[in-house]
């Protein structure tokens, strides 16, 4: 693993995060790189302070602009599905949001590109990731639904905030063999892995799930 926690954050997240680890194992989540990625995470850093003391429940918590910093189980869910064939050389992962499922990312895959449409979110994730030490990060401000086109493309591609339909953009920027996981829907929502071989991509649904959008257009 190429995170070091600094003892001042990691101090006081350890055994919170511990036991938030241990409720995603009984939930069934069994990467154990997945779950030590969320043992060691201080994730009370990435919810506003008055909800510090809620950031090791395993529920999704509003982080301002409208938006959620995700359920731990689905972002152990997300991780453990795109190491499932291996471990891929960069990710891109679309809403960045807190910064909490980029940090996870981080710390198991060599890089990772984030793409965020709302500037105060990317930048307070930046000064998150900072402060923890984590340094292969690359973040854009720009609209998910065009991806991060001359990084790509991407052996993996997980997007946290749901579309109406699957992105064109983000199907050309998987490599040839790369996945991609996506919840897709409005009000129904599924999680959906996509998996490319050569122009062919292969869907399989994997759970109900319940994301905001991934709103087209204009940028903030
Ligand atoms: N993984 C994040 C989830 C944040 S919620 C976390 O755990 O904190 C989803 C994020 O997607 C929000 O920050 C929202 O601003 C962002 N988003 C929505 N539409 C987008 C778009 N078109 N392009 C980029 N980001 C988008």
């Amino acid at each position: 693993m190429n995170v070091k926690v600094g003892s001042s954050i990691g101090g006081k997240s350890g055994r919170s995060g511990e036991l938030l680890a241990q409720k995603l194992y009984q939930e069934g989540i069994t990467n154990q790189d997945v779950l030590r990625a969320i043992a060691m995470s201080p994730r009370h850093i990435f919810v506003p302070e008055i909800l510090a003391h809620k950031a090791y429940e395993n529920t999704a918590l509003p982080i301002g602009q409208g938006q959620t910093i995700s359920q731990p189980y689905i972002v152990a869910r997300m991780s453990e599905l795109i190491l499932a064939d291996g471990v891929p050389e960069s990710v891109l992962e679309i809403g960045t949001g807190s910064g909490y499922q980029t940090s996870i990312l981080g710390q198991l895959v060599s890089k990772v590109y984030s793409v965020e449409r709302i500037k105060s979110l990317q930048w307070q994730a930046k000064r998150r990731l900072r402060a923890m030490d984590l340094h292969n990060v690359s973040m854009k401000h720009g609209d998910g639904w065009q991806g991060w086109e001359s990084k790509g493309p991407y052996q993996a591609i997980v997007v946290t905030a749901a579309p109406s339909s699957v992105p064109q953009a983000l199907l050309s920027q998987l490599a040839d063999g790369g996945r991609m996981i996506i919840p897709v829907g409005d009000q129904a929502q599924v999680l959906k892995l996509i998996t490319r071989e050569g122009d062919a991509f292969k869907e399989q649904q994997i759970e109900a799930v319940r994301f905001v959008p991934l709103v087209p257009g204009e940028l903030l």
